[in-house]
């Protein structure tokens, strides 16, 4: 089978999560739009249903499952959006979830997971040792792995997002994108270009530690240090491994846009005071890379909200107007990203 994930399986995945996802609205922003001299919408997604699209990716992916490796359960290493997503998923679907984290992780962040059903593993002091327990997992109880980007169940899901925003414009010329791990933009890029080919998707990733970028440089994947940032849901590598989303962003993402940290702020601030929306720092960079001027506005132009889980007490400093600095206030936390 190719590498990538084509029309055909991103509209099954509608099909098949239809009811356990809630499509999301697509708004007009008249502020960004008289900006820029062209029509600007925001897709709210992060407004889905446990706060980001990762739910549409877990959800096919719980969903494709058999009978008995549903019984046997899931399991992946992630303590932000996909881990609450996973978590969910499998709950509706009767399947065991395990999300495995290092100790590191704040007691509020597992209490998160647990509430939302599943069972939190705590092992070891990294992201690295939580991966060796998934894999034991995997190994010894037959539990099934399901990665935040890299598998084609979990692309085709966040793919559905793409055949919304297109529907629901039909004429768009730029459709703006954020960019980590590659499987959000990979599905939405394949979903749009099928249904219309002439649409530009740039992609949106903090300039603290884009992985993607700096495998498009090099000509393949490679790791980055990850840094603080207030993008931390944009944080983590893309695998050296990586079968799908380096390939599928290669050949379908036409630009890849670099945010700094004041610019990833403004955009979490314009959100809340211009557009009444509360998202997180990875959830606003589609906006911020609009108001820094960084995506040229030819027609009728799509921001994605991506996701909305942010800490409320740093939200309100953000939105306050203080200079937040993540570097400066965190060691550096091995438990960021997806
Ligand atoms: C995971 C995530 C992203 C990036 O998605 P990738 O598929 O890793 O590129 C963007 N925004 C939010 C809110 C996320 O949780």
């Amino acid at each position: 089978m190719s590498a990538v994930v084509g029309l055909p399986e991103i509209e099954a995945a509608r099909a098949r999560i239809a009811g356990m996802i809630r499509p999301t609205p697509v708004d007009p922003s008249p502020g960004l739009s008289e900006r820029a001299g062209v029509p600007v919408w925001l897709k709210l997604e992060h407004l889905q249903h446990t706060g980001s699209f990762k739910l549409r990716g877990a959800s096919n992916a719980v969903a494709r499952l058999d009978e008995a490796a549903r019984a046997r359960g899931v399991a992946a290493a992630s303590t932000g959006n996909h881990g609450r997503a996973l978590a969910h998923a499998a709950r509706r679907a009767g399947a065991r979830a395990v999300i495995c984290m290092s100790a590191l992780v704040p007691r509020n962040k597992v209490e998160a997971i647990e509430a939302l059903g599943a069972e939190a593993r705590i092992v070891g002091a990294s992201q690295d040792d939580a991966q060796v327990e998934v894999d034991r997992l995997v190994a010894e109880e037959g539990m099934v792995s399901i990665p935040p980007f890299d598998h084609r169940d979990v692309i085709a899901g966040q793919g559905t997002l793409g055949l919304e925003m297109i529907e629901a414009v039909p004429e768009l010329d730029t459709l703006v994108v954020q960019l980590s791990g590659g499987g959000l933009i990979a599905g939405i890029a394949a979903a749009a270009k099928a249904r219309r080919p002439a649409v530009r998707v740039v992609g949106v990733s903090m300039a603290r530690g884009a992985a993607m970028q700096a495998s498009l440089a090099a000509g393949r994947p490679v790791p980055v240090e990850e840094l603080p940032t207030l993008a931390d849901s944009l944080g983590g590598g893309i695998g050296h491994d990586n079968r799908h989303t380096f390939a599928m962003v290669r050949e379908l993402v036409d630009e890849v846009v670099l945010l700094s940290e004041p610019e990833i702020a403004a955009g979490v601030r314009h959100c809340y005071w211009q557009e009444r929306q509360v998202v997180e720092g990875a959830g606003g960079a589609g906006v911020a890379a609009m108001l820094a001027g960084r995506v040229a506005a030819r027609g009728p132009v799509m921001l994605l909200l991506s996701g909305g889980n942010i800490d409320m007490k740093l939200h309100h400093r953000i939105v306050s107007g203080e200079d937040v600095d993540v570097a400066v206030e965190e060691a550096p936390c091995p438990e960021s990203g997806s």
